[in-house]
C-alpha cells in the first residue's frame, strides 16, 4: 500500500500544499515547529478518523481560517482510493472516499493503513495499562471492523452501566443492571477472545525480532491478563467466567459507584528474560522492545490485510543507534516510510535508495 500524494488546505500550519510522496521512502527535515509532525499528523487523522496528538479538533484548524481540508490519494492491491477529509470549525466533519459520503466516520477505519511510532509511544512500555490496551485496540480496530464495532459498544455500555452504579443507590437499579450486565458480557467477551488471538500472534512476533536484535540474548515475552476469564479460550468459557464475575462482583460496584471487571480494567504485561520490562529493563532494552512491537505490528496488520502498512516514523529514526537503524532500514525494504526528523545527513540509510528529501519551513 503507497500514499501517492497528499493535498492540504488550511491544516495546522498548512495554508495549502500538495505533497507527491516516493512509493518507499519520504524524509521530512527542517528544525523545529515547521511542521513536519503536522504531515504525520494528516496521515494517522485519515487512517483513524482522529488525530493521534488532540481529541480537539478545532485545534486541526489553521488559526486564521474556518474550515480545514485534507485529501489523500493511495492505491491498496491495485485499487486507487482518494479520502477527502472535510473540517468545519465547530461543525460535524465529513469524510468522503472516491467521491462518496460516509455515513459513519468510524467507517474510515481500515482504509489506508498506517503504523505510528514516535518517542510518545515509549509510553506503551513504560506507563499504565491503558496504553498497552490502546496499542491493542487501535491495530485489531484497523484490521477488524467487527472489533472496532464491539469495543465501541462495549463503551457505551460501560458508561451507561456506570452512570447507573454512580446514580442514587435506591432499589430499582437492580433491575436495569441486569439488562447492561448481559450486554457488557456478551460483548466484553468477544473482546477478550480477541485480544487473546492477537497477543498471541504478537508475541510469537516480537519474541523472534528482539532475539536479533540483542544478539539472541533476550527472550521478550507478552502475556495478556484479562481482568476476568484468564486461561480461558473458548467463547463460551470467557462469557460463563465473565457473567460469574459481574454478578459476583455487583455489590461492590453498586458500593464504589463503578464496573470493576471487564476488558477495560485488562492487563497486558511484557517480560524480558521473565522480568518486567517496565520496571526491570535499560533504557536500551525498552527501546528494542518498543522496536520489537511496532515492527511486529507491521507484520501482523500485513498478514491480516494482505498489503504491507505505510509507516509514520516520527522523530524516532534518529533517536536509534546504528545497530537498530540498520534493522529497521532492513525490514521496511518494500514499505513506504514517512520519516521526520531535524538533520537528515546522519542517518543510516544503508543500502536504500531512491527516497524523496523534502525540507520543511514554515508550513511550506
Ligand atoms: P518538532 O521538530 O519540534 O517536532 P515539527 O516540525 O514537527 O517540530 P509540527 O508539530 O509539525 O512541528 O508543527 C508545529 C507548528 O504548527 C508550530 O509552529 C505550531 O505553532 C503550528 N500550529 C499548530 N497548530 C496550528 C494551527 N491550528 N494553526 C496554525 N499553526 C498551527
Ligand atoms: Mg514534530
Amino acid at each position: 500500500m503507497n500514499i501517492e500524494s497528499i493535498y492540504l488546505l488550511n491544516f495546522r500550519n498548512y495554508s495549502e500544499q500538495y505533497i507527491e510522496l516516493d512509493p518507499g521512502l519520504n524524509i521530512f527535515y527542517g528544525e523545529n515547529a515547521q511542521g513536519k509532525t503536522n504531515i504525520v499528523e494528516a496521515v494517522y487523522l485519515l487512517t483513524m478518523g482522529k488525530s493521534h496528538r488532540t481529541n480537539k479538533y478545532n485545534e486541526l484548524v489553521k488559526w486564521d481560517e474556518n474550515d480545514t481540508r485534507i485529501r489523500i490519494r493511495f492505491k491498496k492491491e491495485d485499487f486507487q482510493y482518494d479520502i477527502d477529509y472535510m473540517l468545519k470549525r465547530n461543525q460535524k466533519k465529513q469524510i468522503k472516499v472516491n467521491d462518496i459520503r460516509l455515513d459513519k466516520l468510524s467507517d474510515i477505519i481500515g482504509k489506508l493503513n498506517t503504523v505510528i511510532f514516535s518517542p510518545d509511544h515509549m509510553k506503551i512500555i513504560k506507563e499504565g495499562p491503558s496504553e498497552r490496551r490502546k496499542f491493542i485496540d487501535s491495530i485489531l480496530s484497523q484490521t477488524k471492523p467487527k472489533y472496532y464495532y464491539n469495543l465501541s459498544q462495549y463503551l457505551k455500555v460501560l458508561a451507561q452501566r456506570n452512570i447507573l452504579l454512580s446514580s442514587d443507590k435506591n432499589n430499582s437499579i437492580e433491575k436495569y443492571l441486569d439488562i447492561w450486565d448481559n450486554q457488557l458480557v456478551d460483548y466484553g467477551s468477544k473482546i477478550i477472545l480477541e485480544r487473546q488471538l492477537f497477543i498471541s500472534e504478537i508475541d510469537k512476533k516480537a519474541w523472534e525480532i528482539n532475539k536479533e536484535l540483542s544478539g539472541g540474548r533476550e527472550n521478550f515475552h507478552l502475556r495478556y491478563m484479562p481482568s476476568v476469564a484468564e486461561n480461558k479460550h473458548d467463547i463460551k468459557d470467557i462469557k460463563e467466567a465473565f457473567e460469574k464475575k459481574i454478578t459476583e462482583s455487583r455489590a461492590v460496584d453498586i458500593k464504589r459507584g463503578t464496573t470493576n471487571y471487564g476488558p477495560h480494567r485488562d492487563e497486558l504485561n511484557l517480560y524480558i528474560n521473565d522480568k518486567e520490562v517496565r520496571n526491570y529493563g535499560s533504557q536500551g532494552q525498552q527501546r528494542s522492545a518498543l522496536l520489537s512491537l511496532k515492527i511486529s505490528e507491521m507484520d501482523y496488520i500485513k498478514d491480516e490485510i494482505g498489503s504491507m502498512p505505510i509507516l509514520l516514523l516520527d522523530d524516532v529514526f534518529s533517536e536509534l543507534d546504528k545497530t537498530r537503524q540498520g534493522f529497521l532500514i532492513s525490514f521496511i525494504k518494500n514499505v513506504q516510510v514517512i520519516l521526520t526528523c531535524t538533520e537528515y545527513e546522519n542517518l543510516y540509510l544503508g543500502d536504500k535508495s531512491g527516497y524523496k528529501v523534502f525540507y520543511v519551513k514554515s508550513g511550506k
